[in-house]
């Protein structure tokens, strides 16, 4: 089995260089300003704990509600995105769309390439209209950015890799079953996972800047998140931690803002080529 244990790190490294990566020169988070502001969450989280039940079924006028509340929200954001998906790549395709799944549950919305689906308690729980243009944006961002494709490229490269190494191992007499595939495919998906996040938040702040909402108040979003879902102060796994989000986002701001004031373009900055 010591062929096994040395064909993990060959798989790792090989994943490394082959994943689809962030391309945004988006703003570090230092230790200590996370620190300062997981403290600060795990207080307000347990001092204000926002009880939400996000798994509560929604009626037909309740739905028509909040798709009344949605869909000029949704067209605000849709037009921005449209924008900073053409600054960032002329010939791309920037048609976007904002659907609401009134069938699923939970605090939550997903981008599939292409449009957006927000969920019934997602669009009731972000009462503040910046936070539900926020929402949107992020998921516009992530279909901009192609983080979708990237995901299951990198997955593929993943489990690819981990299927080579199964071969090997079996070549070399060991039965696998299977486990790096499965393991790699894993690596592969986490591997920008969460950088994908950072980067979705990143220009999600452009398009709701280009959009003319308060960018200001997005940040919070994600302390309110952590008030009604405390683990997500600490947890973090495919996604950075919820403090981790607020000081970026912060720091987000201050960039286009300082953007705006120089008179220079709201496009995200990008990192340069090595
Ligand atoms: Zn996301």
């Amino acid at each position: 089995m010591a062929f096994l244990h040395r064909s993990i790190p060959f798989i790792c490294l090989l994943a490394l260089g082959a994943c689809v990566a962030p391309t945004t020169d988006n703003p570090n988070v230092t230790q200590a300003e996370w620190k300062a502001e997981q403290e600060a969450q795990a207080i307000a989280a347990k001092q204000a704990p926002i009880n939400f039940n996000d798994k509560k079924n929604y009626g037909d006028n309740q739905v028509e509600e909040l798709v009344g509340r949605l869909a000029p929200i949704a067209h605000r954001v849709e037009n921005a995105a449209t924008d900073v998906c053409r600054s960032l790549d002329a010939k791309a395709n920037c048609t976007f769309q904002v659907i609401l799944d009134s069938k699923e549950h939970g605090l939550n919305a997903h981008a599939d390439g292409q449009n957006v689906v927000i969920y019934p308690a997602m669009v009731d729980f972000a009462k503040n209209d910046n936070h539900l243009a926020f929402v949107i944006a992020h998921e516009f961002a992530h279909n901009i950015m192609g983080h979708i494709k990237a995901s299951q490229q990198n997955t593929l490269i993943g489990s690819l890799l981990g299927t080579a190494a199964d071969v090997a191992a079996g070549a070399a007499g060991a039965n696998t079953g299977g486990i790096f595939s499965k393991v790699g495919g894993r690596q592969g998906l986490l591997k920008y996972s969460a950088a994908f996040e950072a980067e979705a938040d990143y220009v999600g702040l452009y398009i709701l800047a280009q959009a003319g909402y308060k960018i200001e108040d997005a940040p919070d979003f994600w302390r309110i998140m952590s008030q009604a879902n405390p683990d997500s102060v600490y947890i973090s796994s495919s996604h950075p931690t919820n403090p981790a989000r607020t000081i970026a986002m912060g720091k987000t701001v201050a960039e286009i803002r300082a953007k705006q004031k120089a008179g220079q373009p709201l496009i995200p900055n990008i990192r340069p080529k090595k």
